[in-house]
């Protein structure tokens, strides 16, 4: 087809980068080259080609029309502008101030022109094809003759459009197959189902396609930017954490319709790989779209979970996915005016907020571990009034946005729903965590007609609140960071949920370690139906622990069933930013007895599992350890607790039938004195129902280990095969636990460097402090790879006879020697294994130092280190 310019503001003259002649410098004329002052450049606009799309450009020139005999030889450079929907030039948007193509051919003038000639510049298809390639392209195409660095007064004269219609420039296309790019894919991708390897088997892909798209891709394949994409696609296998041949082979299913637009429509998901496609987009312009195809197709696997619970997280994604419906069925997809979505009673009229999440890539009757969502607080509540919501699920297996037709109240529900009554004060712009909604998603995912990847909406409704009572949580249309989210926990194996079934069942146990304890016992907490966990301050600078203790049934999990995750969920009473330092071990007992509300088997005085679990609410920020923000009335889930779980599981008398109960204990380790986090005791609003929830991922099929060293595994994990003990190096009487666990963490060391910890005077003289747990490498012993393969035990003081010459208490030497028997008897570790810092091969340190080096020295010998 031959394009012609249609009106006279479509071509022009533009001198020096500043300067607009819509119709040429004079005389109809424009200049292209260097008019002896500087560059000249002239600007073409071809309107309205009615080429489509993503049209396939077989080839293109452009033609112009010589005005004045030349001699001249300048050197030209073609290029396109970079804008789907051109606008036509002016002063304003001129050629030099518009993005171009990335393309761009050379025209160097070899001849000498005579007038009312036309001449043809060299093939332009790569510009032609960029600009048709942009999402939205119009079909108006722009392009720009610039001068390339000519030599002084070498230029051209072509006619302008106001010379006369058929005078002006002219663009001559050919458009190539009209077969579908997606097509094509889905052929060549077939063979990258095979392997792994995705850069060569894309370069055979390219050898085996049929010929249009082959010759694109074999162009493609061969610009500078392609080794980077196979690094980034290498990058990509590496950091995801599902095999990439899967996704593909998903994307090849998926592959039959529009490629390009619905992929740069939704580029989400995964964030690992989307960065890598920045990365191309920055290298190559043309290679990009299809990239961006492989990734947005590319939904995580939805077929086997590889024994590990997994985790979807959804964020509103447009304004029409949630919103506010009032009792009058009015719905308002902004909330209100203030872009708040109320729930509850207000103004007379009960409220329903909406929640809609779209690509929530969960299989059908996948198990739910557990799910919630979590908004954000869009105002500060007077007092602490109460509202009674309830939360549902639209039941459909795609919910489709909301509308004033399609509304909450037209739809469907689950049956399963959750109560959700806030007795709490909201804050503003805090999270809250709505309880479990296990029940809800479960039903969901069990429709016949459910896909992974389908939208999922819940409901909140009022549920009889008192007049004038109702909680606002911000909607999606107030900003990108209040939108709400939704968190699924999933797992295609059995979960067991239990719960503390009766009063009897929580309780707070106070200063486990005075003598003898004073009110030890509390089964509603100490106060108001809630449980201190942490430090109360009681005692400062003392240690002053408050634990939490918990018996959960039924446990419905046969004997040496394999534990795949466990976690604790727990609900926080007040809004707390407290730091409290936590560990959490099992009750070693086959079938844990409730509490006896004398506290006569309080946690203190129980057999625990070996295995233990570190849960610190704190992070690390600038080196200072600061408390992690809990909400009032959120639920809160533990780290993993699979092994203390695995271990009582594992226990000669365990049965696994209805009456089953196993007890967890949550101990304050050390926390910072006067931090502690409350949790609601079961004894609160009644029938517990805001008390803590154990959840049980299990499957029956026991995995087998071999025990022979794995090498790769040996550098990224603690083998402990020594013991090497330590001093801190500072003053034993006047040094805490915390001060050295904060000075380790802002290291940016995970945690204290040292695995257990025996105390000075302010912690309590020779008290016995757990450090990180042991199966992480250690940070105490650089020399002899000793950190991967010891525990590091420190003791507190500077034992150096040239430096503090302080001397370890009687009470740390028997704390010490305890210790080092224990370690030994676990892990089978001859006491010619226990070592001073020192002693290590490789270690220049003169650590722990030389008065508590010769008790170490005389336990190898002896086994006593006195
Ligand atoms: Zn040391």
């Amino acid at each position: 087809m031959i394009l012609e310019i249609l009106i006279n503001t479509d071509d022009g003259e533009e001198d020096y980068d500043t300067t607009w002649y819509p119709n040429g410098y004079a005389s109809n004329q424009s200049t292209i080259g260097h008019d002896g002052t500087g560059s000249c450049d002239v600007g073409l606009r071809f309107d309205n080609s009615g080429i489509a799309e993503d049209a396939s450009i077989l080839n293109a020139k452009i033609r112009v029309k010589c005005a004045v005999n030349s001699t001249k030889r300048p050197t030209l450079k073609i290029r396109g502008i970079l804008q789907a929907a051109p606008a036509t030039w002016d002063q304003a948007t001129r050629p030099s101030t518009r993005p171009k193509t990335i393309a761009a051919v050379d025209w160097d003038i070899g001849t000498d022109w005579a007038i009312n000639t036309w001449y043809e510049s060299p093939d332009i298809t790569s510009i032609i094809q960029e600009i048709v390639n942009q999402t939205g392209f119009n079909g108006d195409i722009a392009l720009v003759i610039e001068d390339d660095a000519s030599p002084s007064n070498q230029y051209e004269n072509i006619w302008d459009y106001n010379q006369g219609a058929t005078e002006s420039p002219e663009l001559v296309v050919t458009l190539g197959s009209t077969t579908k790019i997606q097509k094509s894919l889905t052929y060549y991708l077939e063979p990258q189902i095979q392997g792994v390897n995705l850069p060569k088997q894309l370069k055979y892909a390219v050898d085996a396609t049929p010929s249009p798209i082959q010759k694109s891709l074999t162009y493609r394949i061969d610009l500078p930017g392609v080794s980077l994409i196979q690094k980034a696609l290498k990058y990509g296998v590496l950091t995801t954490p599902t095999p990439i041949t899967k996704q593909l082979k998903y994307c090849i299913d998926k592959a039959p319709i529009k490629i390009t637009k619905s992929l740069r429509y939704e580029i989400v998901p995964p964030p690992a790989i989307e960065k890598q496609l920045k990365y191309t987009i920055l290298t190559q312009h043309l290679i990009e779209k299809e990239l961006r195809y492989f990734i947005q197709e590319a939904i995580p696997p939805t077929e086997k979970s590889k024994n590990q619970v997994l985790k979807t997280y959804n964020v509103i994604e447009q304004n029409s996915d949630d919103g506010r419906e009032d009792s009058d069925g009015n719905w308002n997809k902004d909330g209100n005016a203030s872009h708040i979505i109320t729930m509850g009673n207000y103004g007379g009229k009960t409220h329903t907020g909406a929640f809609r999440f779209r690509h929530v890539n969960i299989p059908r009757n996948a198990t739910i571990f557990f799910a919630r969502l979590r908004l954000r607080c869009a105002y500060t509540d007077s007092t602490a009034f109460t509202t009674k919501l309830r939360i549902k699920g639209i039941k459909e297996a795609d919910v489709q946005p909301f509308s004033a037709t399609n509304k909450p109240s037209t739809k469907p529900k689950t049956v399963d729903t959750v109560a959700w009554e806030i007795y709490k004060q909201w804050n503003v712009n805090e999270w809250v965590q709505t309880p479990n909604l296990l029940l809800i998603v479960q039903e969901l995912v069990r429709q016949s007609d459910w896909k992974a990847g389908n939208a999922m909406a819940f409901i909140i409704e009022d549920d009889g609140s008192a007049a004038e009572n109702c909680k606002s949580v911000w909607d999606s249309s107030s900003g990108a960071e209040d939108k709400a989210e939704l968190e699924i926990y999933w797992f295609d194996k059995e979960v067991n949920v239990s719960f503390l079934q009766l009063n009897d069942r929580d309780g707070e146990e106070d200063y486990r370690d005075k003598t003898p304890p004073t009110n030890a016992w509390y089964p509603d907490g100490w106060g108001n139906n809630r449980i201190t966990c942490g430090d109360d301050g009681t005692y400062s600078p003392d240690a002053s622990p408050n634990d939490a203790g918990f018996i959960f049934s039924p446990i419905l999990i046969p004997k040496k069933a394999q534990i795949v995750s466990a976690r604790l969920l727990v609900t926080s009473d007040n809004q707390n930013n407290a730091m409290t330092n936590w560990i959490i071990r099992g009750f070693a007992e086959d079938n844990a007895a409730p509490f006896a509300s004398d506290g006569s088997n309080r946690p203190s005085t129980r057999m625990k599992t070996q295995a233990w679990v570190q849960w610190t609410l704190g992070v690390a920020e600038g080196g200072i350890l600061t408390g992690i923000h809990w909400t009032a009335q959120s639920v809160y889930e533990s780290p993993e607790l699979k092994e203390i779980v695995q271990e009582i599981v594992d226990r000669a008398g365990w049965i696994g039938d209805a009456s089953q109960k196993l007890g967890l204990v949550i101990e304050s380790e050390h926390s910072a004195i006067g931090n502690a986090k409350y949790i609601v005791d079961y004894s609160k609003g009644g029938a517990g129902q805001w008390a803590a929830q154990l959840i049980i991922a299990w499957q029956q099929k026991r995995r087998t280990t071999t025990i022979t060293k794995d090498l790769a595994a040996y550098d990224k994990a603690n083998y402990p095969e020594f013991i090497i003990v330590h001093h801190s190096a500072t003053p034993r009487d006047s040094t805490k636990f915390i001060t050295i666990k904060n000075a380790h963490i802002s290291y940016g060391w995970g945690d204290i460097g040292y695995h257990k910890w025996v105390s000075g005077l302010l912690d309590g003289d020779g008290i016995l402090i757990q450090g990180r747990p042991e199966n992480w490498i250690g940070a105490h012993t650089n020399s002899n790879k000793q950190n991967y393969r010891s525990i590091g035990v420190c003791v507190c003081g500077d034992f150096h006879s040239t430096a503090g010459n302080e001397i370890p208490t009687a009470a740390q030497l028997a704390t010490l020697q305890q210790l080092l028997d224990t370690i030994r008897k676990q892990r089978n570790t001859p006491k010619e294994r226990v070592l001073g810092h020192t002693e290590v091969p490789g270690a220049a340190t003169n650590c722990p130092g030389d008065n508590l080096l010769p008790y170490i020295q005389n336990y190898r010998l002896t086994g006593s280190l006195t």
